[in-house]
């Protein structure tokens, strides 16, 4: 049989990898509901609480009243509405940057800017721990696919120093998504402009987050100016989805020239982008959201510490124990869970072997009491794996 799915199938299941969506209940905020069950929700991306703010709400509603629903074609035929419009120039003016572009998500947005600027004879630079999109545009590219080891700036320097490619690009995400540590970027900057390459930043976790005004990475490690591609999403630290890159006018207009995945898809409702508008002023004005995570996230490092747990070298809201076997963190996820958190946990081939982890976030919409309760419940099963101390 030439299409033995099950096969497949059943070595997923023996491997304990099989995954299913669980079906949530109600909007993604400080509570999450599941089989009728309510659990403090500490495994969003929603890190500044604006998925199910009013105002947002607000804004998503007046727009659908306005606009419709469905933008109804590309971009480029007649699908790039007033609301896009305004939302690419917000983003521009936010990232200090001449211009951007929407994209329908950040996947799409990884892969349509590789291989508008890749082809055979170039080179591509990255991170072993890039995000799947980003790993996936680099191959797509046709490039030359080159990893060097996670934050290892002397190895991409070395790497970069013996390519002969045509054009060289070097990606990397700028907060990892299953790690939560920052990318060397000043270093980074500064070997590409030692092997004349580019450097593209993936923000997913950073836009609305790092930085005092929530510019992200580039400004929180002053290298923006020396940085000529920054991918954002919008369905993290911005609460609705979709994505954008930012950069020069040049880059911008190479893109709608050449990114397939810009032209041949539909825009994003411009109801989402009007949202988009209203989140990302709430993400520059509302202080008090970074002010509140940066203590939540202080709090939790210290109690787990203080529990005998590993963390990871996180100063960012996402803030993983690291269990090690896919078993023990399967025990440790389920209890948590049967304490009322819902926590993840994430095991190869999401990371690397014998790395499993519990991927805790924490989010504005948590409050300190939260986290306290999840820290007691730490406690309470610190003894249910024999890994985690
Ligand atoms: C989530 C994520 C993406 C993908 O963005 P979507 O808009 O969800 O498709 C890309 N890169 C990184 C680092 C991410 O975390």
């Amino acid at each position: 049989m030439t299409f033995d799915l099950s096969a497949d199938l059943e070595e997923r299941h023996r491997q304990h990898r099989y995954r299913q969506p669980q079906i949530m209940e109600g909007p993604c905020g400080r509570h999450a509901v599941v089989n009728g069950q309510r659990y403090l929700n500490f495994c969003s991306n929603d890190y500044l609480g604006l998925a199910n703010d009013a105002d947002v709400i607000r804004a998503f509603q007046q727009a659908a009243n306005d606009w419709g629903v469905g933008s109804g074609a590309s971009h480029l035929v007649c699908g790039h509405q007033r609301p896009h419009q305004d939302l690419e120039e917000a983003l521009a003016a936010h990232t200090g940057r001449e211009r951007a572009l929407l994209f329908s998500t950040g996947y799409m947005a990884n892969l349509g800017v590789m291989s508008a600027l890749l082809g055979k004879g170039d080179g591509v630079f990255e991170d072993r721990l890039n995000h799947a999109s980003l790993l996936d545009g680099g191959l797509l590219s046709g490039a030359r696919f080159r990893r060097f080891a996670h934050n290892d700036a002397e190895a991409l320097a070395s790497q970069l120093q013996r390519s002969e490619a045509r054009r060289k690009l070097v990606v990397a995400d700028g907060v990892f998504s299953m790690d939560g540590d920052e990318a060397p970027l000043a270093d980074y900057a500064q070997a590409c402009e030692q092997h004349d390459a580019w450097l593209m930043v993936d923000d997913a976790h950073g836009i609305g987050v790092l930085d005092a005004k929530g510019r992200g990475s580039l400004f929180a490690q002053g290298v923006n100016e020396r940085t000529q591609i920054l991918m954002g999403t919008l369905g993290k630290g911005l609460g609705t989805g979709g994505a954008f890159v930012a950069g020069s006018q040049q880059l911008i207009e190479t893109l709608i020239q050449f990114a397939r995945t810009f032209i041949y898809t539909t825009a994003m409702p411009a109801a989402v982008a009007a949202a988009t508008r209203v989140s990302l002023e709430k993400a520059q004005q509302e202080n008090w959201r970074r002010e509140k995570l940066a203590v939540l996230i202080a709090r939790f490092r210290q109690g787990v510490r203080q529990l005998g747990y590993a963390l990871m070298p996180s100063q960012t809201p996402i803030q993983p124990i690291l269990i090690g076997s896919d078993a023990d963190a399967m025990v440790l996820s389920n209890a948590l869970r049967e304490s009322g958190f819902l926590i993840t946990a994430i095991r190869p081939p999401t990371v690397p072997e014998g790395q499993a982890r519990l991927r805790v976030t924490l989010s504005a919409a948590h409050e300190t009491e939260d986290v306290d309760a999840l820290l007691v419940a730490l406690e309470a099963n610190a003894g249910t794996q024999h890994a985690s101390r």
